[in-house]
């Protein structure tokens, strides 16, 4: 393969979600993006590779930056080909998702090796551990929704708070509690919504319902609270997901302000991007951990290739293609017993998206 002979085409998407998502920037009810298809021209039949770049306000750069970046990165992968075409979307976090995993696919593809083995060049993984995401609601159904994921074959739930007060929070996890097992991990995530005082309060009462992890309880700028409610060594790890666009791992980490990161590869560039910062993560002795951003399929499975090239990874956020309506093909990834098994073809393991 050389360089001239690939050529990049994109093409806009919209995917209703199953419910409205309340984000940031209001109320969305579609995810919309740009599927991205490479096409190696010299190999005899021609070898493709997918990448998928859906926006997300307040976390990558808007719809319309994101088209003017892959129309960028068209252009200079014509002219002086992939490290060219990465570098003028450098800026642009959904459109170097997608232009980085498309190549990847591509280059993993030409190697006959899954997507997973060509990143990590590790053994062989079987399945990543997945978690369920379960909505606000009352303690009863929150409960109940709990239950239902556990039955499902999940012994990992993640429960949203932060959207009610603090007391009604915690009687949600208490009815949980008493509804599942111990063996049934709890974890719960504020999404910055709360104040110190709060934080801390909720992070004694969790300790003792035995919660194994609170994610961003405060802003993402309050580094030094997320390191003092951490230093109350509660036994509730700390874990930080908005956090990390703000401050970057060095800082989080000199900070000691988390025991866990979150890495979302739309949000921070690519699968590859992810997987660097969960190699120096690790090193750094903080657990890195996969979510998505509600993404397509290819997205999706692109982030399971990226949990399973992160040894001994948590259960992760890889749950996430029941939030849409509608999707932009096949999923190769079977979600079974809380364990999402891992496309052990060539490349993503993606092969029927771009109908002509
Ligand atoms: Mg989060």
């Amino acid at each position: 393969m050389t360089d001239a002979d690939l050529s990049l085409a994109y093409r806009p998407f919209s995917l209703a979600l199953a419910e409205p998502l309340e984000t940031a920037d209001g109320t969305i009810s579609a995810r919309e993006g740009f599927l991205v298809r490479l096409v190696d021209e010299a190999s005899d039949d021609s070898v493709v590779g997918y990448g998928e770049a859906t926006p997300l306000a307040g976390w990558t750069e808007s719809l319309a930056d994101c088209e003017q970046a892959l129309e960028r990165a068209q252009n200079a992968l014509r002219t002086g080909g992939p490290s060219e075409a990465l570098e003028v979307v450098d800026q642009q976090v959904a459109a170097r998702h997608a232009v980085s995993l498309a190549l990847a696919d591509l280059q993993a593809t030409c190697e006959a090796t899954p997507l997973y083995r060509y990143l990590s060049q590790g053994p062989m993984i079987g399945r990543v551990p997945v978690n369920a995401t379960i909505g606000d609601g009352s303690p009863a159904d929150t409960a109940r929704d709990v239950r239902a994921a556990v039955d499902r074959g999940f012994d990992t739930c993640k429960l949203k708070v932060g959207l009610r007060s603090v007391e009604e929070d915690v009687e949600r996890v208490r009815r949980v509690r008493e509804t599942v097992s111990h063996d049934v991990e709890l974890r719960a995530d504020a999404n910055e919504a709360w104040t110190y005082e709060q934080a801390q309060s909720a992070l004694e009462a969790f300790a003792d319902l035995d919660v194994s992890m609170l994610e961003q309880p405060l802003p993402a700028g309050a580094l030094e609270g997320h390191a003092d409610l951490r230093a109350q060594n509660t036994g509730v790890s700390i874990a930080l997901d908005e956090g990390l666009l703000e401050h970057g791992v060095d800082t989080i980490c000199d900070a000691n302000a988390a025991d866990v990161v979150v890495l979302k590869p739309m949000a921070l560039g690519g699968i590859d991007v992810a997987r660097k910062l969960a190699a120096w993560l690790a090193e750094l002795e903080v657990t890195p951990l996969v979510t998505t951003t509600i993404d397509g399929v290819v997205a999706r499975t692109g982030a399971v290739h990226l949990a399973a090239a992160i040894p001994d990874v948590p259960a992760c956020g890889l749950a996430t293609g029941g939030l849409l309506a509608e999707d932009l093909g096949r999923d190769p990834v079977l979600l079974e017993k809380g364990s999402a098994v891992v496309p052990q073809a060539k490349g993503l393991g993606v092969d029927d998206v771009w109908t002509e």
